[in-house]
């Protein structure tokens, strides 16, 4: 394992940043210090137990010490109002630098290798997602539509991650939250948002090679010259109602032979789906004069036997497509589905709640509390790639829940000087043999 990958080192550099978190109140009682009320929420979510804190407080008061202190570096046990109360005016963006952290450890490390794809690039998918809506409770950021007299609020934000084909997990990179623009659609408030994680990230992620993903609202043409002009790749999801400059010009040229087609079998059990791939290069992204040219490829999917289409997509990139590379750029333009499975559901609905007891504050309150949140589920990815007696537990205790029954139970009962304790504990008592001191 490595020393600056472990969770002690990875949680002292978090406590670095909270250490710098602004100072907002004035005169007033700062018995509790802004770091421990942040440090104190991202441990409910690191745990995923809403009553952690809780725990930790009756631990203290019958035993003189408490696991939010050996295990996370708190040196105070804040309340959920208190937390509700102090994060509420700080912007995300406090926590970004944790974010790059991780991400330039992991390079440095050579951790990013395995998820290297398409001409050794790294995939960072943007995606757009949903994560607070109500009817009732808002803020001062929410977005809100209206239907006749019902209207619904909500927070929408890009939670662009690196993933690969055949990975099951993905690398939290930067939020950026789509906040509401007056009288603009919600395709171009995502679409500003995606412009401004480009203007702030784009440099240092494009740095390390990568081509971006996304759907179709990405593929369009002051989108992809941002992209390109931050030197990114790309392959977008190209479909014909949005684009049907282009989609003219493929069936032109396609009647004159021009659009290169082969097929293949590919068994599936006891049926053969035939896969069919078409592409071109360089047909214009829009219509009018300036139009960027790029290059198109499509899979269709059917069923031998019926003849019915199971599946259907096309990509607009800037790669340049040929009979050799086709198929590994509609591979990773398929990638784009991971950022639903494994990121979005895995934060909505294995645990690492969005909306809980902290509630949803009256300004930053709900974004900063996502941040911690991606920086939990962040945590435990980068654990799982490099921490020896992590992944020996996790294999173990298979389901995720079981492993955070445990955490939870163990860690309200029992009392550990670290974390590499409490692994040390949990692979003594399951009579696993430990991995050997400097494996990785
Ligand atoms: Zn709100």
């Amino acid at each position: 394992m490595s020393k600056r990958l472990s969770f002690s080192n990875l949680n002292r550099k978090l406590q670095n940043i909270l250490d710098s978190l602004p100072e907002h109140r004035k005169g007033k009682n700062m018995i509790y210090q802004i770091r421990d009320v942040a440090l104190g929420a991202f441990s409910v979510f690191f745990m995923q137990s809403p009553s952690f804190l809780a725990h930790q407080e009756n631990m203290q008061l019958n035993t003189g010490h408490n696991n939010a202190a050996s295990l996370f570096g708190l040196r105070t046990l804040p309340s959920d109002n208190q937390i509700r109360n102090l994060l509420d005016p700080l912007e995300p963006k406090h926590l970004f630098p944790m974010f790059a952290e991780v991400s330039t450890l992991l390079e440095e490390n050579g951790e990013l290798q395995g998820f290297r794809d398409y001409r050794d690039n790294l995939l960072i998918i943007l995606d757009g997602t949903q994560y607070f809506s109500s009817k009732e409770i808002h803020c001062e950021n929410c977005s809100h539509h209206t239907h006749g007299d019902e209207t619904t609020y909500f927070h929408g934000v890009i939670t662009p991650v690196i993933a690969a084909p055949g990975n099951s997990r993905v690398i939290s990179l930067e939020p950026e939250f789509i906040v509401p623009q007056d009288g603009h659609e919600k395709q171009d408030c995502e679409r500003a948002a995606a412009k401004r994680w480009l203007e702030q990230h784009g440099y240092r992620y494009a740095s390390l090679k990568a081509t971006l993903l996304g759907d179709d609202l990405y593929c369009n043409q002051p989108l992809c010259e941002s992209v390109l002009e931050k030197k990114f790749n790309f392959i977008f999801v190209c479909k014909p109602d949005s684009h049907p400059e282009l989609y003219q010009t493929v069936e032109f040229l396609n009647a004159n032979g021009q659009v290169e087609q082969f097929s293949e079998r590919s068994w599936k059990g006891k049926y053969a789906d035939i896969y069919t791939y078409r592409y071109v290069n360089q047909v214009p992204l829009r219509a009018g004069a300036g139009a960027l040219q790029v290059n198109w490829c499509e899979l269709t999917i059917q069923r031998e036997t019926t003849g019915k289409i199971t599946y259907r997509n096309a990509w607009a990139t800037q790669h340049e497509i040929t009979p050799t590379n086709v198929k590994a750029i509609v591979r990773a333009g398929r990638t784009r589905w991971k950022v639903e499975n494994e990121n979005n559901n895995v934060l909505k609905t294995k645990g690492y709640h969005f909306e809980h007891n902290f509630g949803h504050g009256s300004q930053h309150l709900a974004a900063f509390l996502l941040t911690l949140n991606l920086l939990a589920f962040l945590f435990h990815t980068v654990l799982d790639l490099t921490d020896a007696k992590y992944k020996l537990l996790r294999e173990k205790l298979r389901v995720r829940k079981t492993f955070f029954d445990d955490l939870r139970a163990l860690t309200r009962y029992l009392y550990f000087e670290s974390w590499e304790h409490l692994m040390d504990f949990m692979i003594a008592k399951l009579k696993l043999t430990p991995p050997p001191a400097d494996s990785s």
